[in-house]
C-alpha cells in the first residue's frame, strides 16, 4: 500500500524547489540532511513577525513586547507538544543541535565529570556530538569511549552492554546517523543505561524531521535538535532536558534575561528554561519554528515516516542497480539517507557532475571523520531525502550517475 502523502502537492508549498539551475535543469534537492528547504507558511511567519510583532521578549511592558513574548512562549509550547515533553520549561531554545550539546557538556558535563570518568559515544557520531565531550573531558581528565558498529552500520549492542559500567557518567548517541541513515535502538539503549543509573543524551538532529519523537516514551534525559533540518529557520533549535536535571545544572552563559537578582558580588538565576537563555533570544526564528511544527503536524509525522520509508526502499533498489555503485550503510532500520561510493571515481567528481545535471547531493566526510576512518573511505556521496522528494528525483539521480559512468568509463 502506498503512503497517503502527496509529495507533488507538498513540493508546491516550497518556492525554492520551483527553480531551474545549471542552464535550465529542474532542481533536484537531495541535501536535506545538511539543511532542508522552507515552506511558504514558514517564510510568511517570519515576515509577519517582523512586520507586526517584533520586539524584545520578556523585558518590555508595551504592546509589541507583550505580543512577541506570547508568540515566543507559544513556540516553546509547540516544541513541547511536538516532542511530547511533560512541561514547556523542559524546552530550552538554542541556536541548534550543536549549541544544545555544548550546553549540556559545559554545564552538566563540567559539573559531573571527574578524572577517570567516561562518556560513551558511538562510531557514527557527528563532530557536534564528539568535540563538546572532548573539550570537557580534556578539562576534567575524563575520557571518551566509543561503541563500535558492524559492517551494516548498526551498533554492536553486545559491546555497548559490556561498556556500560560504573565509570560511565553519560551516554551520548545519535538517534539517526547522518551518514549511514541507521536508526539506533535508542529506547533500549537508554533503558540499559538507566539500569546502571547513567543518564543519556540523544542527538536528534536527523530524527526529528523524519519520524515521530516522544521524549517521555524514550525516557531520554536530554534530546537535542535543529530547526533548519526540519523545514524551519536557521539559528533556532531546542534542547529538551528533564526538569530535575536542568534545575540542578549551572547556567551556560551569563547575561540579560537569565537572572533573578544581580549585584557585583554575586547573582541569582532565573528558573528554567530562562536560566539557559542569556541575552535577547531569537524570537523570530522561534516563531518560525512554531509555524514549521504546525506545518508538520498538519501532514502527520507517521505519514512522513511512512512516505520516506517507501522512498528510501525505492531509492535503495534503484541505486543498487547502477553499475559500480556501492551503498554504505545497510542497517535493517534506516531513515531516508543513502551514502554511497562509485568504483574508480572520487566522490567530489561525482558531486560535481551531479550538480551539472541539477542534482544537489553532499560529498565529503559529513562532519563524521572518525566514521570515515572506520569505514576506510575518505568521503562518501550522500543523497538525503525529505517529504518533497519524489521517485522522479530518485530516477534523475540514477540517470545522472549513469552520466558519471559515461564520463569516467
Ligand atoms: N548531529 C547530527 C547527526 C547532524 O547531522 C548534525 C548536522 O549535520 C548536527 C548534529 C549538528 O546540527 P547543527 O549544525 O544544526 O547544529
Amino acid at each position: 500500500m502506498r503512503s497517503s502523502l502527496d509529495p507533488y502537492r507538498i513540493r508546491e508549498e516550497f518556492p525554492i524547489l520551483r527553480q531551474k539551475v545549471r542552464g535550465g535543469k529542474p532542481l533536484v534537492y537531495l541535501d536535506n540532511a545538511a539543511t532542508s528547504q522552507k515552506p511558504q507558511v514558514v517564510i510568511d511567519s517570519l515576515t509577519r513577525f517582523y512586520s507586526e510583532d517584533n520586539a524584545s521578549v520578556h523585558r518590555g511592558v508595551h504592546a509589541l513586547s507583550e505580543r512577541a513574548t506570547l508568540a515566543y512562549e507559544e513556540a516553546r509550547r509547540s516544541v513541547q507538544r511536538f516532542i511530547h515533553a511533560a512541561e514547556a520549561r523542559e524546552v530550552v531554545f538554542v541556536r541548534g543541535c550543536t549549541e544544545a550539546i555544548n550546553l549540556v557538556a559545559q554545564t552538566f558535563g563540567r559539573q559531573r565529570l571527574q578524572a577517570g570518568d567516561e562518556i560513551l559515544l558511538t562510531e557514527m557520531e557527528h563532530h557536534s556530538n564528539i568535540l563538546p565531550w572532548q573539550m570537557v573531558c580534556a578539562e576534567k581528565g575524563a575520557r571518551i569511549r566509543v561503541v563500535p558498529i558492524n559492517g551494516r552500520g548498526e551498533l554492536d549492542m553486545e559491546a555497548y552492554a559490556r561498556m556500560l559500567h560504573d565509570r560511565v557518567k553519560l551516554v551520548a548517541v545519535t538517534h539517526v546517523s547522518n551518514v549511514l541513515g541507521t536508526i539506533n535502538p535508542v529506547r533500549e539503549m537508554i533503558a540499559m543505561a538507566h539500569e546502571r543509573g547513567i543518564p543519556a543524551l540523544i542527538d536528534g538532529a536527523q530524527a526529528v524531521p523524519h519520524m515521530p519523537v516522544d521524549v517521555q516514551e524514550l525516557d531520554c534525559d536530554f534530546y537535542a535538535f535543529s530547526g533548519h533540518k526540519m523545514f524551519g529557520p536557521t539559528g533556532i533549535g531546542a534542547l529538551y532536558g528533564k526538569a530535575a536535571l536542568l534545575e540542578a545544572m549551572p547556567p551556560y552563559q551569563g547575561g540579560g534575561s537569565m537572572i533573578s537578582l544581580v549585584t557585583f558580588d554575586r547573582s541569582t538565576y532565573a528558573p528554567i528554561p530562562q536560566k539557559f537563555e542569556a541575552g535577547t533570544p531569537n524570537a523570530a526564528d522561534a516563531v518560525g519554528l512554531h509555524a514549521t511544527i504546525e506545518y508538520l503536524e498538519g501532514i502527520g509525522m507517521e505519514a512522513v515516516a511512512e512516505y520516506e520509508h517507501e522512498l528510501l526502499e525505492y531509492a535503495t533498489h534503484t541505486l543498487e542497480r547502477v553499475q559500480g555503485v556501492r551503498l554504505i550503510g545497510t542497517a535493517r532500520e534506516k531513515a531516508s539517507v543513502i551514502s554511497f561510493e562509485m568504483e574508480g571515481v572520487h566522490p567530489h567528481d561525482i558531486g560535481t557532475i551531479l550538480d551539472q545535471e541539477g542534482v544537489a547531493v553532499r560529498v565529503g566526510h559529513h562532519c563524521c571523520q572518525p566514521l570515515m576512518s572506520r569505514l576506510g573511505v575518505p568521503a562518501t556521496v550522500r543523497a538525503s531525502f525529505a517529504i518533497y522528494n519524489t521517485r522522479e528525483d530518485v530516477d534523475r539521480l540514477a540517470d545522472s550517475l549513469a552520466r558519471v559512468r559515461e564520463v569516467f568509463g
